[in-house]
């Protein structure tokens, strides 16, 4: 098994792409660190990991409060003894505005949890995992990491700044044992999508040439193979996952 006796932790893990990832992480021999703000999403997901065999404990944490992510970074040694994988993955859609009516307000909160996160639980798991001689990190982007999107202006900056973070962090710490990459999922369809309509989802499935959304198990493939050994040579990345959304 690619993860055996190692140790993995997934934020965002109530739901979506981040629970997906946290139960195929589990499936290759991982125990697993659900991490979420919602409780019952996340004991949730534990839960089904666990029906399944597989060894899993929920450590809540609002990624927006650098306080709480140090604690789960603790809490996950002191759990567990080691941090091998983390999969910072998780975040909010926003506010829908262009950028002169976007507030402020949902600007700064959307950088706090789609982007300051990112950086608040690597700046945890980095001496963590130095500690076991090395680990890999997976920060969860998207194909707007990338490129623009109407309307999305805090989204759209955040995940461009997640890229930019993983960039850096691999230079920093790739010689040290720690690979750092980013995911740049399509559109996929999970909670994240359901306040939109179904005319403006059929829409969104215009912009992808494969002709649908994505699923989050798709995505939890690619996170779980990149932190493995299997990608020892690849940090300091980012790869789009989005049945072509980006080649159009
Ligand atoms: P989701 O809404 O299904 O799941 C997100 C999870 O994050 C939820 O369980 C939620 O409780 C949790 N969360 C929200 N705010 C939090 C906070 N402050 N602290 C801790 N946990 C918090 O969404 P998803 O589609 O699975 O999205 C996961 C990640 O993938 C996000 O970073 C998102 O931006 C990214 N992404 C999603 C899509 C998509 O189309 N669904 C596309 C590209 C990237």
């Amino acid at each position: 098994q690619l993860f055996q006796g190692k140790v993995a932790v997934v934020t965002g893990a109530g739901s979506g792409i981040g629970k997906a990832t946290a139960e195929l992480y589990s499936q290759h021999g991982a125990k697993v660190v659900v991490s979420d703000i919602s409780l019952e999403h996340g004991k949730q997901t534990v839960d089904d990991i666990k029906a399944k065999g597989g060894d899993a404990t929920f450590i809540a944490c609002d990624v927006a409060d650098p306080k709480a992510c140090k604690n789960l970074i603790d809490e996950t040694v002191k759990v567990y003894g080691r941090l091998d994988a983390a999969c910072n993955n998780a975040g909010i859609g926003g506010e829908a505005n262009p950028v002169a009516d976007y507030s402020i307000e949902n600007f700064d909160k959307i950088i706090a949890i789609n982007l300051s996160s990112v950086f608040y639980c690597m700046k945890y798991e980095i001496p963590a995992m130095l500690k076991n001689g090395g680990g890999a990190i997976i920060n969860m982007a998207s194909i707007l990491g990338q490129v623009g999107f109407a309307n999305s202006a805090g989204y759209v900056a955040a995940k461009h700044g997640v890229v930019g973070l993983t960039q850096n962090a691999g230079i920093e710490y790739s010689s040290q044992g720690i690979r750092v990459n980013a995911v740049g999922p399509g559109f996929i369809d999970t909670p994240l999508l359901n306040n939109l309509d179904p005319e403006m989802k059929k829409a969104l499935v215009k912009l992808h040439p494969i002709g649908r959304l994505g699923k989050a198990e798709e995505i939890a493939e690619l996170v779980v193979w990149l932190s493995s050994n299997k990608a020892s040579f690849i940090t300091g990345s980012y790869y789009p996952i989005d049945g072509a959304y980006l080649a159009l």
